[in-house]
């Protein structure tokens, strides 16, 4: 496959966009070599600048749960923006997706809107310190929250002691108010609860990881997660920005029926429009401006197109009964056959994978946490990544990413995958 388009462009967008990206994955740092433009996408497939067709497992890093350019979301939004497009006062839609999503998700009462995932982990937590009335937060290494200054931080010395800056331009007054404990570790987690008592407002986690590749708790994790937030009067957070409406309409409270007391979303509940959205039962939510002393605000929050594509996209995943189990055997499939696959080529290699969302690591032990992800060999990834991108398949150009499995991908395509797969891992 040629790539000389996508070159150009690149080498063009570089001169005026930071890096020629708006977002640092793209720019295949991780792997090395040029990012791909994208012309269009059609169901489970992109179509690049240079006229290549792959088949694509990152679909918007999530929201394209039912391929791209889905038909009724695209008609929503054309239909809606022949009305106007923005006008900072409510509008019926709002109203229409939130009871939408608050009759589909367990334990949340009332919904606030915003536009990303970002924003909404960043509103959750002052929530949740306005709330309680309390400073500290705990997050797990390896966990993504977004890139609000709170989350971008690294353990520090000891596991105990507070976390430091991991990006420039956080200050050490911010990064010292978040702890960092490790993920299915809740021997890490009550060590930091027993070192600042009555001081953590908030345990934020992804109830299954998906920024580390797919990491899924293991059994016992969330629940102990629960009744350590609960014995120390903190509130628990599911970020579900990633797996809200992906691994059940409910997502992961509903799939491991545990009940979070703030939940995050993004991601699919825009369908594909920049939304994020955070929801608690009303007790919590009253806290919020106007109603309450915590203030929270957007120009566009709530804006009229990007609540008509994510109310038709939910509308579709709640009527659509099939939608999840279709979803986990297709995936199921594919992971059968990376297995097979890899196997047969002597491979060493591990896959996780709940539901839609899978990883492969290139390491034997078990991933289960932010350290055991980084075992994985990455020259091995960058050649498997590359090298099933001239086969036509576009996965994420980064180790540390899950697939997000789409219901427009066909059984063919999935061979057609494995078989590249195979293809790609015999040259090794
Ligand atoms: C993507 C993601 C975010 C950030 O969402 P943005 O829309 O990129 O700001 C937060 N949390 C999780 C779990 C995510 O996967």
């Amino acid at each position: 496959m040629l790539y000389q388009r996508s070159s150009q462009l690149f080498i063009d967008a570089e001169k005026v966009i930071p890096g020629g990206v708006n977002s640092p994955v793209r720019a295949f740092k991780g792997v090395g070599g040029t990012p791909i433009f994208v012309k269009k996408a059609q169901g489970a497939y992109l179509y690049d600048e240079d006229g290549n067709k792959l088949i694509d497992y990152i679909n918007s890093w999530g929201p394209m749960i039912l391929g791209h350019a889905y038909p009724p979301v695209i008609d929503a939004i054309t239909e809606r923006a022949k009305s106007g497009t923005s006008f900072g006062m409510p509008t019926e839609l709002e109203t229409q997706i939130a009871q939408l999503a608050v009759s589909m998700v367990p334990n949340i009462d009332k919904i606030r809107f915003v536009n990303s995932g970002t924003e909404a982990c960043m509103s959750a937590i002052r929530l949740a310190r306005g709330f309680t009335n309390k400073n500290k937060i705990i997050k797990f290494a390896g966990c993504y929250h977004g890139h609000s200054d709170s989350f971008l931080i690294q353990a520090g010395s000891g596991a105990s002691t507070f976390g430091t800056p991991n990006s420039p331009g956080v200050t050490p007054g911010t990064a010292q108010d978040t702890l960092l404990a490790n993920y299915n570790d809740l021997e890490s987690v009550r060590n930091l609860f027993e070192a600042n008592k009555n001081q953590i407002a908030a345990l934020i986690v992804e109830p299954v990881a998906g920024n580390m590749g797919c990491v899924p708790p293991l059994g016992g994790f969330l629940e102990g997660l629960r009744e350590l937030c609960t014995e120390n009067e903190a509130l628990l957070i599911f970020d579900e920005v990633m797996t809200g409406f992906r691994l059940a309409k409910g997502g992961v409270q509903e799939l491991y029926n545990i009940k979070a007391d703030i939940v995050c979303f993004g991601k699919v509940i825009g369908g594909g429009l920049p939304v994020g959205a955070f929801a608690a039962r009303n007790e919590i939510m009253n806290y919020l401006a106007p109603v309450g002393p915590v203030y929270q605000a957007g120009t566009l929050s709530g804006n009229p197109l990007a609540m008509a594509a994510g109310l038709a996209m939910l509308q579709e995943i709640n009527t659509n009964t099939q939608l999840f189990d279709n979803l986990d055997k297709k995936t199921a499939y594919l992971e059968a056959g990376i297995h097979k696959v890899l196997t047969q080529n002597g491979v060493v290699y591990t896959i996780n994978r709940v539901g839609s969302m899978i990883s492969v690591h290139f390491d034997a032990q078990p991933v289960v946490d932010f350290q055991t992800a980084k075992n994985g060999d990455n020259e091995t990834f960058k050649k498997f990544f590359h090298g099933l991108l001239k086969e036509g398949v576009y996965i994420a150009p980064s180790a540390y990413e899950t697939w997000f499995i789409t219901d427009a991908l066909t059984y063919e395509d999935l061979d057609f995958t494995i078989s590249a797969i195979d293809k790609v891992s015999k040259a090794f």
